[in-house]
């Protein structure tokens, strides 16, 4: 398909969410596997609802999640004017009409319409001519929407989906204070844009018909449509904050990562067979409209989570490290030595095979920094109670090894043991304790090989003189 042309077209009322980086993605995969492009057009025609901060968020989700835009993002405010001609221009071409009721007048009839059950079209203008004192007064325009036939979207998502003309409102185009509405300003974006594919929530199916209309009276090419069903949360119900109706930051800061959080965003309303791993350059391999579900997602924090996993397995432990670098400074106070960071590429395998988020993989990592004296949990606390004399000589013990390596290490704690009679794990739990101060940790042997013999010793006597 030559020229594919995609956008998203958030309104910057609050940060990117769920739903919202879901369409986002969708778009930029369909644009990447055409060779097309991406664009992003800010939707900020609603000046008192429009924020600076909340555009900020919308880009910062959007580099978080590696979905790059072309071209620079455009403000839909700064195209009013052009949105101002297309209404004279459809004025012009009898296409259009000017609506001189007031709000008054114009609620006033709404409520009546809805008493008797009827459709609001807001056609009390449409074949009136105003006299000359009426002509001079402020006037909205309104587009001229055909009476008879119908109007059917090819969707393709939800198929071919038709209405009765009729039920269509003769919309407002401008208001009577010259603003442009926002039903006009996406078709005249989306035409100068040349957006041939609109991918977006189906809570915009319904504008959609209105919207052909539009684009018809202009004798513009309709793009193609695919509305999304839109995501619940496990019980089936509209999505809550406590289902995970949250914005993309929130997941950056519960530790997930954004290859993790793409490919679950992709498989939350789009399948290819029952595949559920699909990192990001397959998934533009393998993205079309056809595939994405007709049926309300499910959003599920479990399947997150395994994605998660899954993605930080497949990192290098350095890359790993990198990505969690800044997290685990701020936990510890102190940038890495080169001592510290040898250690934890040792360590982080099993680092990451107990870890679910990157939270836990800082937490794993700070065990093999620096961090004397280390705290102690209350049961770490009771661990140690009385086992100080223990430490000492197991200390001293472990002072004679020569040769730091698992094997010596196990050997030199077990003659320990068996020299004093004590079970193995009497042994190990207090100097566990002592070196992890109770944080959760992985082998025994292993951290102490790792951790490395000055900094084992000197963690064991903290506690051994305590
Ligand atoms: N600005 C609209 C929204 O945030 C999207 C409009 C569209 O995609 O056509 O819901």
């Amino acid at each position: 398909m030559p020229n594919v042309v995609t956008r998203f077209a958030p309104s910057p009322t609050g940060f990117l969410h769920i739903g919202g980086a879901r369409t986002a993605l969708y778009n930029w995969l369909f644009a990447r596997h055409h060779g097309g492009k991406f664009l992003l057009r800010i939707e900020d025609t609603d000046r008192a609802r429009s924020t600076e901060a909340a555009i900020e968020a919308i880009k910062s989700g959007m580099d978080w999640l590696g979905l790059e835009w072309d071209g620079d993002a455009v403000s839909q405010f700064g195209s009013a004017e052009r949105h101002r001609e297309v209404a004279r221009h459809l004025l012009d071409a009898g296409k259009a009409y000017k609506c001189y009721a007031t709000a008054e007048e114009t609620a006033e009839l709404r409520a009546k319409a809805r008493e008797k059950r009827e459709v609001f079209r807001g056609d009390m203008w449409r074949d009136v001519e105003p006299d000359a004192t009426t002509a001079s007064r402020p006037f909205a325009v309104r587009l001229k929407m055909p009476r008879t036939g119908t109007t059917t979207i090819n969707d393709r998502v939800q198929g071919a989906v038709t209405v009765d003309n009729s039920t269509l409102d003769d919309m407002i185009l401008l208001r009577s204070d010259g603003t442009p509405t926002y039903m006009l300003a996406v078709v005249v974006d989306d035409h100068d844009m040349g957006i041939t594919h609109i991918v977006r929530g189906d809570d915009h199916l319904n504008n959609a018909f209105r919207q052909v209309q539009l684009f018809e009276a202009m004798g513009w090419d309709t793009p193609e449509f695919a509305h999304i069903p839109l995501i619940h949360g496990p019980d089936g119900k509209k999505l809550s904050k406590r289902h995970g109706a949250l914005g993309v930051d929130a997941y950056a800061d519960m530790g997930f990562l954004p290859e993790a959080m793409r490919n679950y965003l992709l498989r939350l309303g789009w399948s290819h067979g029952d595949d559920e791993i699909i990192p990001t350059t397959q998934a533009i391999d393998w993205f079309n409209l056809e595939n994405i579900g007709k049926g309300p997602a499910r959003f599920d924090f479990d399947k997150l989570d395994s994605l998660n996993v899954h993605y930080m397995r497949q990192l290098a432990p350095s890359e790993l490290l990198s990505t969690i670098e800044n997290d685990l400074e701020k936990k510890t106070g102190n940038g890495l030595s080169g001592t510290e960071r040898d250690r934890i590429v040792k360590a982080m395998p099993s680092i990451v095979d107990r870890a679910k988020r990157l939270p836990d993989v800082v937490n794993g990592a700070s065990l093999f920094c620096n961090i004397r004296p280390v705290s102690l949990t209350e049961k770490a606390a009771a661990t140690l109670d009385g086992q100080q004399a223990m430490l000492e000589s197991a200390a001293t013990e472990l002072t004679a090894i020569t040769d730091w390596k698992q094997d010596v290490i196990k050997a030199a704690i077990m003659s320990f043991a068996q020299a004093r009679d004590l079970k193995m794990g009497k042994v190990m739990q207090p100097i566990r304790a002592a070196l992890t101060g109770g944080a959760p940790s992985g082998d025994l042997i292993e951290l102490l090989e790792i951790l490395g013999q000055k900094e084992t010793l000197a963690r064991l006597k903290d506690q051994a003189t305590a």
